[in-house]
């Protein structure tokens, strides 16, 4: 049984699913006006993590996660750089999908844009109109969280002292502060659509409620974002929900922030100033070590030290790979741990190792199961008992790649010649030995590899 932190009730539950075996999931996805930043590489990484686990699990996940292409800042942008909507969204778009393949998030099986749902969306204010939750004032048509009994459910507060905590607005045709806006009027040089109460465009709270329940339907399993999203994006989405008589999300979910110290992220200081700026310089694959290394309900730093303590981790796991000759696993696809034919010492490692997930996706705690079997794997080597340390490192192999992870550089077979070669270069290097590590890299090209430098060691690939 998966277990989770449901963010409404405050505590770890079984995960009950509306359709046992299956699993619907939504993911707020980001608004494309710049490119993604450091926490956008967080939150995709957590739920890619969660995601591969269910499904290495046996549950058929249908992950949806949409793409915000109408909003301010995208139309601040637009106006700013003489271009249009259209052109600014598909643009930051691609630098998203970019950004996403290269940190080996999956693909959801799903991606609604906002602006292909403006009729349903068009429709469900319909519904709260008629139903008396919704109002119009003179620049849009705005919700009454009065008319919701359980507002402030995810925010964890009643409407009472949320109201005390909201701030004033300068709109004082709105009920109540806390009131949010559905539909925006019109304004000359923004793009609108047409609906009955006036043309416009939606607001941001309306998007994702009509597309989680378009796509993964009422009463679907499990909603989640980051923290900043709970109150009151998703108070929002379920206060509509709630409004119009449909059931929503059974379950909510909720990752942790990424810090930058106490200081602002700057060029000057070394920080990395967007995921894009993060991948140009690191191993894609050390950022989601990193997140695999801390509890997804926990802040995390990302800083240079931080990246550069998960690459020397990295470049443990990849000499690990080469010594046993392993495959290269993970990538795109998404994979069923059942279907494989675990050797008893892999097999136990996979036990505790499931049950360590099952638990509120408790990766360090794994990562570090795995890393401990890494060394046993290296001891049992050592001593000549080959075939079960070649077991157990087929095991580990398997479960960083249901995690996402994939060791070892490449996918090309690399022989243990060739292997040896590597570890000798990379201790060379580590003694500033750099004539010896030249001579090792003539050698390993002379037997064909391409042979490139990265932070966690010497990397060879044919082709
Ligand atoms: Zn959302």
């Amino acid at each position: 049984m998966i277990r989770l932190f449901d963010s409404v009730f405050g505590e770890v539950r079984d995960l009950d699913l509306r359709d046992p075996g299956r699993l619907s999931m939504y993911v707020c996805g980001p608004t494309v006006y710049d490119l993604p930043h450091l926490g956008h590489g967080r939150f995709t990484l957590v739920w890619d993590v969660a995601r591969r686990w269910f499904t290495f699990r046996g549950l058929d996940v249908h992950f949806v996660s949409n793409i915000t292409d109408i909003d301010d800042n995208i139309i601040a942008r637009a106006e700013r750089e003489g271009r249009t909507e259209t052109a600014v969204a598909t643009c930051f778009e691609a630098h998203w999908w970019e950004a996403m393949d290269r940190i080996g998030v999956a693909r959801p099986n799903d991606v609604p844009h906002a602006t292909q749902y403006v009729a349903e969306m068009v429709e469900l204010i319909s519904t709260l109109l008629a139903r008396g939750v919704a109002y119009p004032t003179s620049d849009g048509i705005y919700f009454d969280v009065s008319r919701v009994a359980d507002y402030g459910l995810l925010a964890g507060q009643p409407l009472e002292s949320l109201r005390a905590g909201a701030r004033v607005e300068a709109n004082d045709e709105k009920r109540s502060p806390l009131d949010f806006a559905l539909w925006k009027n019109v304004k000359s040089g923004e793009p609108s659509w047409p609906a009955p109460f006036g043309d416009g465009r939606p607001g941001w709270h309306t998007e994702c409620v009509v597309m989680s329940l378009g796509l993964l339907g009422d009463g679907f399993d499990l909603h989640c974002g980051g923290f900043d999203l709970k109150f009151p994006h998703h108070e929002n989405e379920r206060a509509q929900a709630v409004a119009a008589g449909r059931p929503f999300a059974r379950h909510w979910a909720h990752n942790g922030w990424v810090m930058v110290g106490d200081q602002k992220m700057s060029k000057s200081l070394g920080n990395f100033t967007s995921l894009t700026d993060l991948l140009e310089k690191t191993d894609a694959r050390a950022y989601r070590l990193l997140v695999l290394r801390s509890h997804y309900r926990s802040p995390i730093e990302v800083s240079p030290a931080t990246i550069a303590d998960a690459e020397r981790a990295l470049g443990r796991l990849d000499g690990f790979a080469r010594r046993f000759d392993l495959p290269r696993l993970a990538g795109r696809r998404l994979e069923v741990g059942s279907t494989f034919a675990w050797p008893a010492p892999a097999l136990e490692l996979y036990e505790r190792v499931a049950r360590c997930l099952d638990n509120d996706l408790d990766t360090p705690l794994a990562i570090a199961l795995l890393f401990d079997a890494l060394s046993s794997a290296n001891t049992a080597a050592d001593r000549g008992d080959e075939s079960s340390a070649r077991e157990l490192a087929l095991g580990v192999n398997a479960l960083f790649g249901a995690l996402g992870l994939a060791l070892a550089g490449d996918g090309a077979t690399v022989d243990p010649a060739s292997a040896a070669l590597v570890t000798q270069r990379d201790e060379a290097r580590g003694q500033k030995d750099w004539a010896e590590a030249d001579r090792l890299r003539d050698e390993l090209v002379h037997l064909g590899w391409i042979v490139e430098d990265s932070a966690s060691g010497t990397q060879i690939r044919k082709s």
